[in-house]
């Protein structure tokens, strides 16, 4: 079945005369059970049935079963947020002693959580430029690294990784490969298609589309993993989304490919626009052929998504404080992929001491993307001449 049919209809049960047409939200915490269901996530079946929604859900149920089908997983587990899905990732494929491959320009929360919680447990984590597969490569220690996680393309400076090389480089060494594709979703890519173990999203981003739910998931590519995420990470560390959540992600993905077809458009006009300004310094969206790595976004990518961000030739904090004051359309705030325009600010002093664990050399190739901060934009679905004359009067 195509992709938009399915992101209306898989997951849900069959039609019978009489059963709601649109998913329900299902608020009960526990299900009747039987004396033979046992009590704890060590008895936990195959395909249960409902018993406590910390466990499973039924509104819940649908969303995952969706988003396995969306990326051709062979399930899914969803979170209560994409940091949730981030942490039960890390803390159930991992162990004292691995070691973690993990990009090192990424979603700032994952690349704190990688090393500031991580080496607690005995977890070693190298931050590498993932951009460069020869790097990953350079990076494995054979019988040491087990998990390799790329976000492609990377907030904010929308570098990429080649998913279907790095899937390579990852099986080779005896490691596995995660995407974070919370900004692809997956109307671009699907990244277990190109030999990932396993795709993360923040559904709270353009899946979910309205800025109104947060969510977090993680599919994968053999049911057999699903089991530990299922047992160890969502019963255990209890991270779970709530039914009423799961609805209205639900509701967001029924208009996913038209959302992002209308976020790629806009964002092509923006980029456009910011290009010829004679404030902006560089654009960065993956959708440009001056994207330095164009030819890998056309490879992997059928959707260029709507987030892009650019720098100034001025003084960035002062341009910021004038874009905050200034815009009307755009709201200055953080998130991305919601239906309204989103603008914020990123300075690189910031991201460098809070977030980012660089070399000298990355932190070099990162000023050279992000000069002394960066302005991220994630282009809504208003009209796109609204949003650039929002941006000229704003930008002066
Ligand atoms: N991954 C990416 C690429 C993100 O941008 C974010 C949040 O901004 C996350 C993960 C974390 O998701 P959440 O905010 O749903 O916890």
């Amino acid at each position: 079945m195509h992709f938009d049919t399915l992101a209306l209809h898989s997951g849900e049960p069959p039609h019978k005369a009489g059963q709601p047409v649109s998913p329900s939200i299902v608020t009960a915490t526990s299900f009747f059970a039987t004396p033979d269901t046992g009590f704890s996530a060590t008895d936990l079946a195959a395909a249960p049935d409902p018993f406590y929604t910390r466990w499973g859900n039924p509104t819940v149920t649908i969303l995952e079963q969706r988003l396995a089908s969306l990326e051709g997983g062979a399930g899914s587990v969803a979170f209560a947020s994409g940091m949730a899905a981030a942490a039960a990732l890390f803390l159930t494929r991992l162990r004292s002693g691995d070691h973690l491959i993990l990009s090192d320009i990424c979603y700032a929360g994952i690349a704190e959580f990688a090393a500031g919680t991580l080496p607690k447990f005995g977890i070693a984590v190298s931050a590498v430029d993932t951009s460069q597969s020869g790097a990953v490569q350079a990076a494995i220690r054979p019988g040491i690294t087990k998990l390799i996680h790329i976000e492609t393309p990377a907030n904010p400076v929308l570098k990429l990784s080649d998913i279907e090389a790095l899937a390579v480089i990852a099986h080779e060494g005896g490691a596995e490969l995660s995407v974070d594709s919370t900004i692809a979703t997956p109307v671009a890519t699907r990244p277990l298609m190109h030999g990932a173990d396993y795709v993360l999203h923040s559904l709270t981003k353009y899946i979910c589309g309205h800025g109104d739910a947060l969510g977090g998931a993680l599919v994968a590519r053999h049911a057999d993993r699903l089991v530990d995420l299922r047992k160890e990470a969502l019963i255990h560390h209890g991270g779970v989304i709530s039914p009423f959540s799961a609805w209205l992600l639900l509701r967001g993905l029924e208009t996913l490919s038209l959302r992002m077809r209308v976020h790629e458009e806009n964002a092509r006009e923006v980029a456009h626009f910011l290009n010829k300004h004679p404030a902006v310094g560089v654009v960065h969206w993956p959708g440009l052929s001056s994207h330095p790595q164009a030819a890998l976004a056309n490879k992997q990518m059928r959707n260029f998504s709507g987030l892009l961000s650019f720098t100034t030739k001025h003084e960035s904090r002062k341009l910021a404080r004038r874009l905050a004051e200034r815009l009307s359309i755009f709201s200055y705030a953080v998130s991305i992929g919601k239906t309204k325009s989103l603008l914020y600010y990123i300075p690189t002093e910031d991201i460098l001491r809070t977030s980012f664990r660089l070399n000298a050399a990355g932190t070099q190739a990162y000023r050279n993307l992000a000069s002394d901060g960066v302005f991220r934009v994630s282009v809504g679905l208003e009209n796109s001449g609204d949003l650039i004359q929002d941006l000229a009067q704003a930008l002066g």
